[in-house]
């Protein structure tokens, strides 16, 4: 077993702190689920943890299986089993899924390794029948022109491809119509298992119906301000934020 330890995390970008001070363990097998109003730093904490540039880690650490990866860079984050799923996916013009892939996925192996070309796409055709993605749509530029559910299909298929330890998914559900979205949880559940810790940003409820949490935490101004089980989830559906804000502020 694995574990992404985050402790006391504050994340500031230009001069205002966003995310004020999270502590949270993700055990690989495990889904947590981090809800939560718009602005309140979901985004910014799960970018953060994958080394975003843009995003400065001013206190707390960040570390797997006890080791901090706040000195590493992004690829070497990767490489230590990091994945984030974007909640808006960039355009790559001009380079095809299957190059991206295969980029990405040599990127990772050791120096004078050679990733095997017929393996590759062998596995690359099972993951894509898995997430229901034409075949066409390989020699596609990387999300360019892609629906909203084909955009958040080509991250699940990338998370399929890299096999990380842990996988940070941010929104994966939005913008997507019900048919999509059970594709997408179809092939979430799928990748779930004992070697996969995942970290689900979420705003609404409707994606849980579907990828059954372990943990539920309500974030809320850059702070998890109650942390539960599933339930939490059809609590706040039913009731909206507002009252743990309330909760929190006597407490
Ligand atoms: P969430 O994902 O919970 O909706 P975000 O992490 O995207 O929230 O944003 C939290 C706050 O940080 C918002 O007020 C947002 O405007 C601000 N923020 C996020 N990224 C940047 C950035 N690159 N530059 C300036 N402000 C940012
Ligand atoms: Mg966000």
């Amino acid at each position: 077993m694995s574990s992404l330890e985050i402790k006391n995390l504050h994340v500031s970008t230009g001069d205002k702190e966003i995310v004020k001070g999270v502590t949270l363990t993700i055990n690989t097998g495990e889904i947590h689920a981090i809800m939560g109003p718009n602005g309140t730093g979901k985004s910014t904490m799960a970018k953060a943890i994958a080394g975003h540039p843009d995003y400065v880690i001013t206190e707390g650490d960040v570390l797997i299986d006890g080791k901090s990866i706040l000195e590493m860079e992004s690829d070497e984050r990767a490489r230590e089993g990091i994945f984030l799923a974007f909640q808006y996916p960039s355009e790559i013009p001009g380079v095809s899924i299957a190059n991206f892939m295969r980029a990405a996925i040599q990127a990772r192996m050791g120096e004078g390794e050679e990733i095997d070309a017929s393996g590759y796409y062998k596995r690359l055709y099972q993951k894509m029948d898995l997430l229901k993605i034409d075949r066409k749509f390989t020699s596609r530029s990387v999300n360019e022109g892609f629906s909203g559910g084909e955009k958040k299909r080509s991250e699940i298929l990338q998370m399929a491809m890299l096999e990380p330890r842990f996988a940070l998914m941010d929104e994966t559900d939005s913008g997507l119509d019900i048919d999509a979205l059970k594709v997408v949880s179809d092939g979430v559940n799928q990748l779930r298992g004992p070697n996969l810790g995942i970290l689900l940003i979420t705003h609404y409820q409707r994606l849980l119906g579907y990828i059954v949490p372990d943990h539920v935490h309500v974030m809320i101004d850059g702070r998890i301000v109650k942390s539960g089980d599933k339930s939490l989830a059809l609590e706040l559906e039913s009731r909206g934020y507002d009252w743990v804000k309330q909760e929190f502020a006597n407490a």
